[in-house]
């Protein structure tokens, strides 16, 4: 166990906010908000705000949800551009951070390396590495908004053969500042997020840009522009019009999403129409854009425009399907016998996947075994005490969900303000049967499911993905199945694993 630090030697906080990414911000501002009188410090181990819009520096990056619900409840979107660049996203964020004064809250820097849960005193015991030192602090509540990927490296198969490749192979997670891929042929592979937005954007400069993908990916079409906003912001004004347009769109969002899950022949249908139409005469829709699961079993890209279809159209882009034998010195060898040239070779092959950013996790001395815990309310973990994860949408807009946890979070610190309560836990029964946190087949999540914690079969165990049900949870009962409370300083445990059942 982490010796206990002398008591006047280190800093409490009665919050501590783990990342400073939207998620990390939004929880700041939630607490200044409903607990002004808490000591709140956000650590972020980089040295700069936003997380994923700030790490990521591939040409053309850029949100595929709408911003009226990827931003903040509270604070409305007014760029013109519903679909947003990173630019545009980080001086959303830096504006959120200074409008609400938090930024003397934020600490670049410090990375979270360790978190000690002690019963006896009710607090974490955290260790945070900074400048070369290792420095302790004491917190009450730990909020973890430390995203859910590791930031220090991505994902890349392996793929034969790559020494043999004469050209520059680049990972989008590390796109070198410098890279010249003006006149050159660039070949992307991957069929994600990432590898649409890259298509396009080096397709501006490029000799020629190949989509190369092993399966294919339902995509999209979404105005960058979403003009209802812009016409009801300009009707009700920036607040109230930007409340009603987040509104319909989480509606719109939830009412696509269903509609897939429903009638999946139907939304396949549609969707290859709506392909087909933006797709030069004779294209292979069918071998392309025709993936072999149904429509949401993973996420939907979008393509802001079409922007893809029309470098597609204009011939400066081009997808092929198939299976790669090995890199060779001069491109990729595929095994349906053709030979890709190319001069530059970007693996857009993904993330790996890390919730709690790396930092272990101990419950009185002892390790904390993630996958064996059972999420409660989509936020705390069985076994854990006063500490929240922050994991969005998979289907609709990460923030939604997150700024529900927050406000979760606040009307449970208000009830332990109100009860004198210092500690809350919730145990789960060790038969429930549970199942992987996350029903969502994209590589990155089923690569790691194994290092997930777990979910149970029905509220409040089940991880919810529906906007409308989590806010009626919210809105309902504060106590609920499997949550606790204690005053742990009055009822002291010593030894074993104290207030955890
Ligand atoms: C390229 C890309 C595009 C995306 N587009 C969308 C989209 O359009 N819509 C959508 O809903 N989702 C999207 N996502 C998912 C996206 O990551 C989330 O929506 C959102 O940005 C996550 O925010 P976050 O604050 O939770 O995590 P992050 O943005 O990952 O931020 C986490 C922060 O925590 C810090 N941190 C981590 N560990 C530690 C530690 N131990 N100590 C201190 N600090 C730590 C990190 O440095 C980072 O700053 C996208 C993801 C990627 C990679």
């Amino acid at each position: 166990m982490t010796p206990e630090p002398a008591p006047e030697a280190i800093e409490h906080v009665d919050v501590l906010v783990i990342g400073a990414g939207i998620s990390g911000i939004g929880a700041a501002r939630y607490l200044a908000h409903e607990h002004p009188r808490r000591r709140v410090v956000v650590l972020e181990a980089r040295m700069s705000f936003g997380g994923t819009w700030d790490l990521f520096r591939y040409p053309g990056i850029r949100s595929d949800s709408d911003l009226h619900t990827f931003g903040y409840e509270f604070k409305p979107w007014r760029e013109k551009e519903a679909i947003a660049d990173a630019d545009q996203i980080l001086r959303y964020l830096g504006q959120a951070l200074a409008e609400n004064d938090l930024a003397q809250q934020v600490r670049y820097g410090h990375r979270v390396v360790r978190a000690d849960w002690r019963s006896e005193r009710a607090h974490w015991v955290v260790t945070v590495e900074h400048g070369g030192r290792t420095i302790t602090m004491t917190a009450g509540w730990i909020f973890a908004g430390t995203g859910y990927y590791r930031y220090d490296e991505g994902y890349t198969p392996v793929f034969q053969g790559r020494e043999r490749f004469a050209g520059q192979i680049v990972h989008p997670q590390f796109w070198p500042e410098d890279l010249d891929y003006t006149g050159k042929r660039v070949v992307v592979i991957g069929s994600g997020a990432t590898a649409v937005t890259l298509v396009p954007a080096l397709a501006q400069r490029a000799a020629h840009v190949t989509m190369l993908q092993r399966t294919p990916t339902y995509v999209l079409p979404v105005p960058r522009v979403d003009r209802l906003a812009t016409l009801l912001q300009a009707w009700l004004g920036p607040d109230r019009g930007y409340a009603v347009s987040r509104r319909v769109n989480i509606a719109r969002q939830r009412a696509i999403w269903s509609f897939c899950q429903r009638r999946p022949r139907l939304a396949r249908r549609l969707i290859r129409w709506v392909n087909t139409r933006q797709l030069p005469p004779g294209f292979d829709v069918d071998r392309h854009f025709n993936p072999p699961y149904d429509p949401w079993d993973q996420r939907l890209c979008a393509v802001p425009d079409g922007d893809l279809f029309r470098v597609i159209r204009e011939g400066r882009a081009d997808v092929v399907t198939d299976r790669i034998v090995t890199f060779t010195e001069t491109g990729v060898q595929l095994a349906g016998g053709e030979h890709l040239e190319a001069d530059v070779i970007v693996t857009a092959t993904g993330l790996n996947l890390q919730v709690f950013g790396g930092i272990e996790l101990r419950v009185d001395g002892e390790p904390v075994e993630v996958a064996q815990t059972v999420v409660h309310r989509g936020t705390m973990l069985s076994g854990v005490p006063n500490l929240s994860l922050s994991v969005g949408y998979t289907n609709s807009s990460w923030t939604l969900k997150v700024g529900i946890l927050c406000r979760y979070l606040c009307q449970l610190l208000a009830h332990m303000d109100a009860h004198g309560y210092d500690t809350a836990y919730v145990v789960a029964d060790p038969g429930m049967p549970t199942r992987p946190l996350l029903d969502f087949g994209a590589g990155y999540v089923q690569r790691s499911l194994g290092e997930l914690p777990r979910q149970g079969p029905h509220a409040p165990w089940r991880m919810s993905m529906n906007y409308h049900d989590d806010r009626k949870l919210l809105d309902g009962p504060l106590i609920s199945e499997g949550l606790h409370f204690r005053r742990s300083r009055e009822h002291a445990v010593s030894g074993g694993r104290g207030v955890v059942a």
